[in-house]
């Protein structure tokens, strides 16, 4: 590798830490970039600074957000009366792109994999716990991935609200693949698991 610049293979390398991302399209990464105008680079150059920069978790349901609130939490045309559970913000995001669910969210943060060392403590449940004692909230829907992490986690978190109070708990519809990803699915089986929810 001697014979590549080091900024090249610096950035080849960054690249590759990206998940999915092999050193071959790494290296067409780097070799795109360099062929771009310099306007261009300092776009993203200033894009992955202001990433840190700005984004922050959203105070009540903890998706990433500019400020304070998120857009779907001050959104004044979304029910705060549903709850939707998912373990990461990518799957917010995913929710959002089918365009059929009006309530709002809350993130944990991650899911129970104890092979891993995390346990409930570790994700937001307290939070959500606190959330549905402040009232208002009528319903929860658990939307974890339907694996076995996913599954403990939501089996967790529905045993702890029932035990809390006496609100409607639902689970998005078995639509989705066992072992499937909710940030792979595509709009249309996310949004017929959204609808189809069921009581557990
Ligand atoms: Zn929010």
């Amino acid at each position: 590798m001697r014979s590549i610049p080091l900024p090249i293979q610096r950035l080849i390398r960054e690249f590759n830490k990206l998940p999915g991302i092999g050193s071959k399209t790494s290296e067409r990464f780097v070799f795109h970039l360099l062929r771009q105008p310099t306007a261009e680079i300092e776009a993203l150059a200033r894009s992955l600074h202001e990433l840190k920069d700005t984004i922050r978790l959203c105070s009540d349901c903890f998706t990433v957000s500019e400020n304070d609130f998120c857009g779907i939490c001050e959104n004044p045309e979304r029910s705060k009366q549903i709850i939707c559970v998912v373990a990461e913000p990518k799957d917010v995001m995913a929710f959002e792109k089918t365009g059929t669910y009006s309530g709002v969210y809350h993130v944990l943060g991650g899911v129970i994999d104890h092979a891993h060392g995390t346990g409930p403590d570790q994700l937001r449940i307290k939070e959500l716990l606190t959330r549905v004692a402040s009232g208002g909230v009528t319903e929860i829907i658990l939307a974890t991935n339907p694996d076995m992490e996913g599954e403990t986690t939501a089996a967790f978190i529905a045993k702890q609200l029932k035990d809390q109070s006496s609100i409607q708990i639902t689970k998005i519809a078995r639509g989705l693949p066992m072992g499937g990803n909710i940030e792979f699915a595509d709009e249309i089986t996310l949004g017929n698991a959204m609808s189809g929810r069921q009581n557990i």
